[in-house]
């Protein structure tokens, strides 16, 4: 099967296996897992941060960062579309009481505009405190789309001057930053909080870390615990992430190039009406008859090709390090033959 669903569905290489295999491991709740130190420490130090915290997934690591950056009755500015608010179970009102202002913004994005529209008065009982501004870079249901960094700066800006924190949601923070070129450091500088995520396309299998500075990481690892995420020997799959951002960062634009072979295949099929531009290794695409979306995905499934269902017409492929040159060629094929 040539699985296009998520970059989540990949399975760690040989050498990543051995390099699993061969980790250090102590009891992490302990701070004595020298792998899990590791990979905090060198995540930390690539994008300038003071510290970060190894966590079980992407959902747990946003979780915990609004958990400490709001309180309940508070109010976080997202995208109507961004993961912390429609992928994440309903999280940031169960876990932190908080509620959200959600803002609507071209592919996912949101800008400086935007949030300066929202933002409540503080002075005025009536409204929520605004408390967080939360931006998602690459956007997931954007279609994969990359900020405009001098947007980011704007954003940055704004909330310094109305005493916000701002958290970045990076699960595919990478593929973004392949994309804009932009100083790890840089880009890390802009935020108070960041999440990224180790089993998307870097490949890893498990986990996700939070960054942030050491004051914010030390109150994180007593969220982290409440919410059940203390890990014993972790470094057995913190190794997986460590391997995964060392060797699997610069291949990020072999999935780029496939998403664009992808989007040209589609953008030539009679039967799609639209496909997001590609931006990263992510491929959103509308079909011309809604009615006809499961129809769409089994004939794919027919071809040995596996598609997610993504609302209303449309139709999500990503490409990731499991997927080949000769995989892309097969799709592409595919989608032509498909009338
Ligand atoms: C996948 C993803 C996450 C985290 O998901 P987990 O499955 O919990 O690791 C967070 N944000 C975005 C945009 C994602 O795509």
């Amino acid at each position: 099967m040539i699985d296009l669903r998520s970059d989540t569905v990949t399975k760690p290489e040989k050498k990543m296996l051995d390099y699993m295999f061969q980790a250090k491991l102590g009891d992490d709740v302990f701070e004595e897992d020298p792998t899990v130190n590791e990979l905090q420490d060198y995540a930390a130090s690539l994008f300038g941060k003071e510290s970060a915290l190894y966590c079980s997934s992407g959902t747990q690591t946003n979780q915990i960062a609004i958990n400490l950056h709001v309180n309940p009755g508070g109010e976080v500015i997202c995208h109507k579309d961004s993961h912390v608010f429609k992928y994440e179970g309903g999280g940031i009102a169960k876990n932190s009481g908080a509620s959200t202002r959600t803002v609507s913004g071209d592919r996912g994005r949101i800008t400086v505009d935007e949030i300066e529209n929202w933002i409540n008065p503080e002075n005025d009982v009536h409204y929520p405190l605004t408390q967080l501004v939360s931006i998602e870079d690459t956007a997931n249901r954007g279609g994969g789309a990359v900020y405009d960094f001098n947007e980011i700066v704007r954003i940055r800006a704004f909330c310094n001057k109305m005493n916000l924190p701002l958290h970045l949601d990076g699960a595919r923070v990478f593929n973004a930053l392949t994309e804009n070129q932009i100083d790890y450091k840089t880009y890390g500088k802009q935020f108070d909080s960041i999440s990224i995520c180790l089993s998307k396309g870097l490949g890893a299998p498990v986990g996700s870390l939070l960054l942030g500075d050491n004051d914010f990481i030390n109150r994180a690892k007593r969220v982290r615990k409440v919410f059940g995420g203390g890990m014993r020997q972790a470094g057995i799959i913190a190794a997986g992430g460590l391997f995964a951002l060392k060797n699997n960062v610069n291949r990020l634009t072999i999935d780029h190039q496939h998403a664009k072979q992808l989007e040209k295949a589609l953008n030539a099929s009679s039967l799609i009406k639209d496909v997001i531009p590609v931006e990263t290794n992510i491929v959103v695409f509308e079909l011309n008859d809604h009615k006809r979306t499961n129809e769409y995905i089994s004939a794919l499934e027919n071809h040995g090709i596996l598609a997610l269902t993504f609302g209303k017409g449309m139709i999500r492929m990503v490409t990731h390090l499991d997927i080949d040159q000769s995989a892309i060629h097969k799709t592409c094929e595919c989608i032509h033959s498909i009338v």
